[in-house]
């Protein structure tokens, strides 16, 4: 995937993607094989939005059970199979502890009813069917958990995913199949012309240069700054979103092999303790905010809210200074009749405007590629083009041809003897890469200092930087330590040295 502003001023694509988040990226993938001339530029990098700031889950969604949401569940449920099959490498089954406790919101006998419901919403494509759990049992597998009050449980499964990889892939492998995609290039202004084409002025963030897109449509894919857009090329009618704010924490890992599901000992909303990256991930948030998508900050008392649950449930306590990392994203949630924000749908809507821009609102990360079916096929009528969806059959670029447990112990021994690799890099590079982790390994073979960890104590290897750039379009530092590889997010000193070595060259 290579960064070509040229290509984009070359002649009139069918679709022009604003946006790089895995909305767009998933739009991309379907358009292009349906045959479509497509590009895409986001004025960040991609997944620089919210979707890189999930709670990184490819699930249905046991909470939206509760608000009757089930044709949403099944979908979702339905596309964690399709996930699990096409992406094996970044999305892969979770197990999940439910402590059941008294005098909590939800009664055991609901969560039990929920949990059949779940499992028979995912059908044939169940990872494994949810059981009860003892309470002695629970407390042997997590000697930390509340012993007060709890009255047994139960277990389930999901799954989980690397969201910023994940999307950045899907962009991948569009792009190999002809898909003009480039980062830090921001849509600044729109003009209808003749016969229902669109150009649009954009700016490159990197070069300062001006490029206009020619596009029979454009999709306004920008997630949170969709309203924002929609003003930009004049459209009336917004605001389509009431966005609200998610906050996570990353504190140490404990070698917790499961994840929980809580509930907030303050207000009984759902919250998940999440082991990732051999760190766990605390989140989320989900309150109404005045802060915009591009000056959300973590704020004190969000993070005191995320200790004060992981406290009430699990020892040893955590604070403040054991906090490794945190981050803030918008979900972009359709606007709605008044209610809680938790309640609200994760159902997504298309918009026409009067200019004949079509914008995107709502939806979630788990549902993308169908999300992305239904907005081609609108876009394919509106073309006169008539191939279907090939994308749910459509392994990613990473997807080893053959099943994941054959190919990931064999690749991961192969990758260790043949470029010298420690057991664990060898594996991160199989689990991160899937088939093109050799392609990564290759720049060992080529400069075998490469082959270091960038960080001690952590699977990263200094090769991979190279691969980013080479292959996978990073620019800044943030886009290899936040996106690409995910170390920033808990070493953010590494972060801070980067950019100072950007700013002060020499
Ligand atoms: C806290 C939190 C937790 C979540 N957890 C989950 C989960 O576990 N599972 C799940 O399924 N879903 C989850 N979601 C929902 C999911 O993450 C989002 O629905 C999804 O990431 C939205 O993607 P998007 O592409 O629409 O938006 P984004 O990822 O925000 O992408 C929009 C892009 O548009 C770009 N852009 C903006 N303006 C312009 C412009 N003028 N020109 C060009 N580009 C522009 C931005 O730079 C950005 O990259 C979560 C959301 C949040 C906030």
């Amino acid at each position: 995937m290579q960064r070509d502003l040229d290509a984009l001023a070359d002649g009139t694509f069918d679709l022009l993607i604003l946006g790089g988040g895995i909305t767009g990226a998933g739009v991309a993938l379907d358009a292009v094989t349906r045959g479509l001339r497509v590009a895409l530029i986001d004025k960040g990098d991609f997944a620089g939005g919210t979707s890189s700031v999930s709670s990184k889950l490819v699930h249905g969604g046991l909470r939206y059970l509760e608000h009757g949401a089930f044709p949403l569940v099944y979908e979702a449920l339905h596309e964690r199979t399709l996930l699990l099959r096409n992406a094996p490498h970044l999305v892969r089954p979770l197990r999940f502890v439910l402590p059941f406790y008294a005098g909590v919101r939800l009664a055991p006998w609901q969560w039990r009813a929920g949990l059949t419901l779940y499992d028979l919403l995912a059908g044939r494509g169940n990872i494994r069917r949810s059981r009860p759990v003892a309470a002695r049992r629970l407390l042997a597998d997590l000697p930390g958990l509340r012993a007060d009050g709890l009255r047994g449980g139960a277990e389930f499964f999901d799954a989980q995913m690397d969201d910023a990889r994940l999307c950045i892939e899907v962009l991948q492998t569009a792009a190999l199949r002809g898909a003009h995609a480039a980062n830090y290039v921001q849509a600044v202004h729109f003009e209808r012309q003749g016969g229902g084409f669109t150009s649009v002025t954009a700016v490159d963030r990197v070069a300062g240069a001006e490029v206009t897109i020619h596009a029979r449509q454009v999709l306004n894919a920008t997630g949170p700054w969709v309203d924002e857009v929609c003003a930009l090329a004049g459209e009336d009618g917004v605001p389509h979103l009431q966005p609200t704010k998610g906050v996570h924490i990353l504190v140490p890992g404990r070698g917790q092999s499961a994840a929980l599901l809580l509930l907030h000992p303050r207000d009984g909303r759902i919250l998940f303790v999440i082991p990732w990256l051999g760190k766990t991930l605390i989140g989320t948030t989900d309150t109404v905010t005045p802060e915009g998508p591009d000056d959300l900050t973590v704020r004190p008392e969000e993070v005191a809210y995320l200790i004060e649950a992981h406290n009430h449930y699990l020892g040893p306590p955590v604070s403040e200074g054991d906090v490794l990392g945190s981050f803030a994203g918008l979900r972009p949630l359709i606007r709605q009749r008044p209610g809680e924000p938790s309640a609200r749908s994760r159902e997504f809507r298309l918009f026409e405007g009067r200019s004949g821009l079509l914008s995107v609102a709502g939806g979630k990360y788990t549902t993308y590629r169908a999300m992305a079916e239904t907005l081609t096929d609108v876009i394919a009528r509106r073309l006169g083009v008539r191939h279907r969806s090939r994308t749910a059959e459509l392994p990613l670029d990473g997807t080893p041809p053959e099943p994941w447990a054959e190919f990931a112990p064999q690749a991961a021994e192969a990758l260790r003897t043949r470029y010298g690799l420690s057991v664990e890099a060898a594996r991160h590079l199989i689990g991160r890469y899937g088939r093109r982790a050799a392609d990564v390994a290759g720049y060992v073979e080529r400069y075998p200092r490469l082959a270091r960890p960038v960080v001690a104590g952590e699977p990263d290897v200094q090769a991979e930087f190279a691969y980013q750039r080479d292959a996978e379009m990073a620019v800044r530092p943030d886009d290899y330590l936040l996106r690409r590889t995910r170390l920033g997010l808990f070493h953010p000193e590494l972060l801070r040295a980067a950019f100072e070595r950007v700013e002060s060259p020499g």
